[in-house]
């Protein structure tokens, strides 16, 4: 099936941001709304698509180049130079010759979770749309009423009529429908009403033909026409990034490691193996120092073991050479800044060692708030410190997503219910499986990874 994109408007209720822009061009997180689109098309197997562009079309046609060559998409690109002076309508039946066979159709300041999509393309009607029962209506909504599904009637009047709910889209058009709905449109055109919005089409193709409803079960979409709008999707379609810190953030863990071998070795003349061993990590010292001693069946002090190794980190962490960012670290950190990201650090060492080491590496600025080893009881794989991050950032732990280097801390995430991305810093990519991405570069985190509500 083919999907039919109109997205000539001038965007006029998001001035100045369209002045110079065509609005399915402006970012949402990060990205571009037609992008967006584009991902959640190609994700449900829509290769083919027609777009009609008007305002700012110089724009969108250089956009549009660049991104089929890199998605295989076959994108058709039509002109509708009257945009100005012309409706939606208008823009649809310049498009009549490619959509004639059945098309999908969907308003360029839409979106929608992938999983409506899919619905629409599964439910058995020839012709439907998708509704939303569950919002509260207005009057500058389209709303339908329906009658055992079939809609009956679409309008933004304020009646006392009974409403199913708001019409959303997208709206699929069977070869049949789309001969229907290209035929009204026709005449409508050719009788000189060229300002004519889409909907008014619907409405009238619904009364004649038959259009079901499809609800959208609570599954998110976005209506994209204001400032206020735009803010709020931005905002909750943004995950929250909680950073691990030794791996993740710094490539420390080697010179960590180094510090305990001299210290066993100085305190108890024993030799810790060269490799650490991968339990060790994302755990506390404390644990870890027990660990040591129960296992070479020494007597020392925890607490004045704990004051020697601090002393050896400071020296190993003067040191420039030690300071060492993981891969795509600074780009990754500028992005989420930019886009405003909520973000956090949640890692099991102490916190005099992570903010000293963030302030010398000038990043304090990129993190909200910093939770440490000694702020909890339990360390990773337990998910309790995950979860204090996600409370102190106001975010829900649904919408984190967790950047580790450790299996432990892949454990704690999932069990948290957060998203995970591992990066291999410690440990290889066969490893770190259980994460729902592996990188070995932070620049390879695509903003698709950084958002939660399209897929
Ligand atoms: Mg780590």
């Amino acid at each position: 099936m083919k999907a039919l994109i109109l997205a000539a408007g001038t965007g006029s209720r998001l001035m100045p941001l369209t002045k110079n822009r065509p609005k399915c061009l402006l970012k949402i997180a990060g990205k571009e709304m037609l992008a967006h689109q584009l991902d959640i098309l190609d994700k449900e197997g829509i290769k083919n698509i027609v777009i009609v562009v008007g305002h700012k079309a110089a724009q969108v046609k250089k956009f549009i180049s660049s991104y089929k060559a890199v998605k295989n998409l076959k994108i058709r690109i039509i002109e509708n130079k009257k945009y100005v002076s012309t409706g939606s309508a208008y823009s649809m039946w310049l498009a009549g010759k490619e959509i004639k066979k059945g098309f999908l159709h969907i308003n360029a300041d839409l979106l929608f979770h992938s999983k409506l999509l899919n619905k629409l393309l599964k439910c058995g009607y020839k012709n439907a749309i998708i509704i939303d029962k569950n919002v509260k209506l207005r009057s500058d909504m389209v709303k339908v009423i329906t009658k055992k599904n079939r809609v009956v009637e679409m309008s933004r009047e304020r009646k006392s009529k009974k409403y199913a709910g708001e019409a959303v889209g997208p709206v699929k058009f069977s070869a049949d429908g789309a001969k229907k709905i290209l035929s009204m449109t026709e005449k409508v055109i050719k009788k000189g009403d060229r300002k004519k919005a889409v909907y008014f089409l619907m409405h009238d193709f619904a009364e004649k033909h038959e259009l079901y409803a499809i609800d959208s079960d609570k599954l998110p979409w976005f209506e994209i026409d204001t400032m206020d709008e735009l803010k709020k999707t931005e905002e909750e379609i943004k995950k929250a990034i909680i950073f691990d810190f030794d791996g993740v953030v710094i490539n420390s863990e080697p010179a960590r490691y180094r510090t305990y071998r001299q210290l066993f070795m100085k305190e108890f003349s024993v030799n810790l193996p060269e490799k650490m061993e991968s339990k060790l990590f994302g755990r506390k010292q404390k644990e870890n120092m027990t660990y040591f001693i129960k296992k070479y069946k020494l007597r020392g002090n925890i607490g004045n073991l704990i004051k020697k190794r601090k002393r050896l980190l400071d020296k190993e962490f003067s040191k420039k050479r030690n300071l060492k960012p993981v891969d795509g670290l600074l780009p990754f950190l500028k992005r989420l800044k930019e886009n405003k990201f909520k973000t956090a650090i949640a890692s099991s060492s102490s916190k005099g060692y992570i903010k000293k080491i963030l302030s010398k590496m000038r990043i304090s600025n990129f993190f909200d708030v910093v939770i440490s080893g000694d702020m909890i009881k339990k360390s990773k794989p337990n998910p309790e410190m995950f979860i204090k991050a996600a409370k102190m950032i106001k975010a829900k732990k649904e919408n984190c997503l967790v950047i580790e280097d450790s299996t432990a801390g892949i454990i704690a995430a999932k069990r948290a219910k957060m998203s995970v991305i591992a990066v291999t810093s410690s440990f290889n990519k066969r490893q770190l499986k259980k994460a729902d991405k592996v990188v070995n570069n932070l620049s390879e985190i695509e903003t698709s990874d950084l958002i939660r509500i399209f897929n």
